[in-house]
């Protein structure tokens, strides 16, 4: 009999629960018990969904109260040495997710993405002198928890040398695989607990296998596995891409199971499943775990159908990945239109169990797969999707649609003609300080308290505001500050055609953080102006150069749920047509300079190296086609919040915008040594202080940042520009801040050309 799971459930809840909680605990309106209350009944409604939808395991261990990274840590015993004084604690992992404010030294884990997903994860911190025991009992304690419904149970476990991987080390020169052999040992006795506890399947989760990883990093699973026999059965469960690079030495593992994604790695089904030892359970994930659109359950039926029959007990069906990456659920959507294409968290645990029971040759189960894909089939000629226009546009790209007429060289002469801008020009990233009245008044329009003629007025007032005070401030290339903006994607998203939003589609992010991400779902186009009014507006205000202001085609793409019908290079490609005719129309009303921002260009990477140059050809390309209406006189900015360029500066070059501002101020050296290799050919705005902390940058190390920039890039080229938008900052700090870089760049200009 085919078994169903899935791999993980949300935890946040379909109301965000928990993210109310932990911040109400967090703001001291909440007590801990209450906490702690809030994260059982959610553990126990997600266990409930589970087996209303009659999956044969529930999933144990998927909980976590901010990270489920930060989790295994505190399992582990593992704690920064910084923290460690404080004791294994819930308050503790707090201190070490949020940083610790009682103490200067309390400063918080890094954060970073987890794979190419949009949720965050704590990243492990390892040194020499690291030791781990089994000291947080939050797993054993739900498992006992889930015990009590009296249902088959699998639990979740980050394993060993995905935990070491994904951490870094402290160290200089300390490689963390070293402590495999003591990690090991802590996580036999996880094993060993778990079994005490009658627990006969654990999945354990080596995420990183779907990476193409250095051969000490390969072996290492031999040495792992090879010690972790013989307590409960292993799943050894991977995701998010095909393993196909690793299954030699997969092969020889003695475990009991594997998981294979099969919606990122389809492949896997021909290269890998046939050679699965007979006596391992194979796990096909089939059902998405990162989109929202329902599954084409019946192809999956009769394609699943010869496996099932010949792997009998052991092949299990589950989601691709853990579904926390997906929205809760569809049912709460009351708005929504066409809900029959799509399936949320707990549609999807429904989708696993029926086509399971299909599978085991239920008729009605059967039945019901083939209704279900229905809606999914009739899309594909439902005219509402394909836009005539849209298409015709695509078919006529060729090489020259994504270039500029004329080459840098010849494009920043003309600019500078027009812009007469002075050396160093001074300009910031876009966003202004989102005061709580820019906030409240937003919140009153979308509940029809305010009307359309009176938001749009505050946001003029508060435009005039924002432009008086760059005067005043000096800068060379003014903003309009983006107050019509609550999110630099969903922004985008509302105002053009073939996407939809949700109301409760969220989805965590990192602790409490949710975002609520639009959804693609025809072709995509832009139905009038979006941004023209605001800047040209701001524009008339001032005689200093107004920048209009994007974002890119692959960020709104990177921030969205894609479409399954069409390549993400064909919805690329069709964001940048419509940014394209944006382009036109701002320039058109005067705007010289347009700024096109892709902050998630690279964590748009693919996890396989050898998948780059792909990507990065169609990102590159779809980008350059949203500019490439530009005239040679109307300069192209963009920006990039992150600054470790070396894996990709090619293809940032190749975009050619005539300015790129970067964020480096946080790691200035990584930026450095990017540039000491690379010769960036066009203009580059290094970002010279960092707005993401509240310290105000004296005049004098703003002069020293400014100073090392001009070592390695030309004074003709440089600008200079904080290193992000100042959205979350105040004004009176982001004042002083401005104040000082102007102040610092005016120093420099006299003393550099001396
Ligand atoms: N223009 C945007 C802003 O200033 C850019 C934000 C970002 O890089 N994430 O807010
Ligand atoms: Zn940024």
């Amino acid at each position: 009999m085919t078994q169903a799971h899935i791999l993980g459930y949300p935890r946040i809840g379909t109301q965000r629960e928990l993210k109310f909680a932990l911040e109400a605990y967090w703001n001291g309106k909440g007590t801990l018990d209450s906490l702690l209350e809030m994260g059982k009944s959610l553990r126990h409604q997600n266990w409930q969904t589970q087996i209303d939808a009659g999956l044969d395991y529930i999933t144990v261990g998927d909980f976590a109260w901010y990270d489920h990274v930060l989790g295994t840590s505190l399992l582990l015993g593992h704690l920064p040495q910084r923290h460690r004084k404080h004791g294994v604690s819930h308050d503790t992992l707090f201190k070490i997710a949020r940083g610790n404010t009682e103490c200067e030294c309390g400063h918080a884990q890094d954060m970073t993405k987890w794979f190419n997903t949009n949720y965050h994860y704590l990243v492990p911190e390892f040194s020499k002198s690291d030791t781990f025991e089994i000291s947080w009992q939050q797993l054993f304690d739900e498992v006992t928890e889930a015990k009590q419904l009296n249902r088959k149970i699998k639990v979740n476990l980050l394993g060993p040398v995905s935990y070491l991987y994904l951490g870094k080390s402290i160290d200089e020169g300390f490689e963390q695989l070293s402590l495999l052999p003591q990690l090991l040992e802590t996580y036999q006795q996880i094993l060993q607990r778990l079994a005490d506890l009658d627990v006969e399947w654990v999945q354990i989760d080596e995420p990183i296998l779907a990476l193409q990883l250095p051969s000490n990093w390969l072996e290492a699973f031999e040495t792992a596995y090879n010690a972790l026999q013989g307590h409960a059965k292993l799943l050894l469960t991977t995701y998010f891409d095909s393993i196909e690079q690793s299954f030699s030495t997969i092969q020889k593992l003695p475990i009991d199971g594997i998981h294979l994604d099969l919606t990122t790695g389809p492949s896997q089904l021909e290269t890998i499943a046939s050679s699965i030892p007979s006596q391992w359970v194979l796990s096909l994930g089939v059902i998405n775990g990162r989109n929202v659109w329902r599954s084409d359950l019946s192809h999956w039926f009769h394609t699943l159908a010869p496996i099932a029959k010949a792997r009998k007990q052991n092949l299990w069906i589950g989601s691709s990945c853990s579904l926390l990456h997906t929205p809760v659920d569809l049912e709460s959507e009351k708005k929504i239109a066409n809900p029959q294409w799509f399936a949320f968290a707990k549609q999807k645990v429904e989708e696993v169990a029926t086509l399971s029971l299909a599978l085991n040759g239920d008729k009605s189960a059967i039945d019901w797969c083939a209704q279900h894909s229905k809606p999914i089939h009739e899309r594909k000629h439902n005219y509402g999707v394909i836009d005539n226009k849209v298409q015709h546009r695509l078919q006529l790209l060729t090489a020259a649609s994504s270039e500029r007429a004329l080459p840098f060289s010849q494009r920043i002469r003309a600019q500078q003609q027009k812009l007469n801008l002075p050396l160093l020009p001074t300009t910031t990233i876009g966003s202004f300080p989102q005061t709580g009245d820019i906030r409240n008044v937003r919140a009153q329009f979308k509940r029809g308290e305010v009307d359309q003629l009176q938001y749009q007025a505050h946001l003029k007032h508060q435009i005039k505001a924002c432009v008086q005070k760059q005067e005043q401030l000096g800068l060379d290339v003014l903003v309009h500050g983006e107050a019509e903006r609550n999110d630099m994607v969903e922004y985008f998203t509302e105002h053009l055609n073939g996407f939809q939003t949700t109301e409760f589609g969220w989805v965590q992010s990192y602790g409490s953080r949710c975002v609520k991400p639009a959804i693609v779902v025809s072709d995509i186009s832009r139905p009038h102006p979006i941004t023209v009014e605001w800047s040209s507006y701001a524009q008339s205000l001032t005689n200093k150069p107004m920048k209009g202001m994007l974002t890119g085609p692959v960020t709104i793409l990177g921030w969205t749920f894609p479409r399954e019908d069409i390549t993400r290079e064909q919805i690329a490609k069709q964001i940048a047509l419509a940014l394209q005719d944006e382009v036109s129309d701002l320039q058109n009303a005067g705007i010289n300079i347009i700024q096109i921002d892709e902050p998630a260009i690279r964590e748009g990477l693919p996890l396989k190296r050898t998948d780059y140059k792909a990507y990065l050809d169609w990102a590159v390309e779809a980008f350059k086609i949203s500019a490439a209406s530009a005239r040679p006189e109307t300069q192209i900015h963009t920006h990039m919040c992150y600054s470790e360029f070396n894996e990709i500066i090619d293809a940032v070059a190749q975009l050619d915008a005539d300015v790129i501002t970067i964020e480096t101020a946080r790691s200035q050296m990584a930026l450095l040594q990017a540039f000491e290799s690379f010769d960036y050919p066009n203009d580059i705005g290094p970002g010279v202080y960092d707005i993401h902390s509240p310290a105000i940058p004296s005049i004098h190390q703003i002069e020293q940042l400014i100073t090392a920039a001009t070592q390695l890039i030309p004074l003709e080229r440089l600008w200079i520009n904080p290193d992000c938008g100042l959205k979350t900052r105040a004004w009176e700090e982001t004042q002083i801040a401005l104040h000082n870089m102007v102040t610092a760049t005016k120093n420099l200009r006299v003393s550099l050309t001396k």
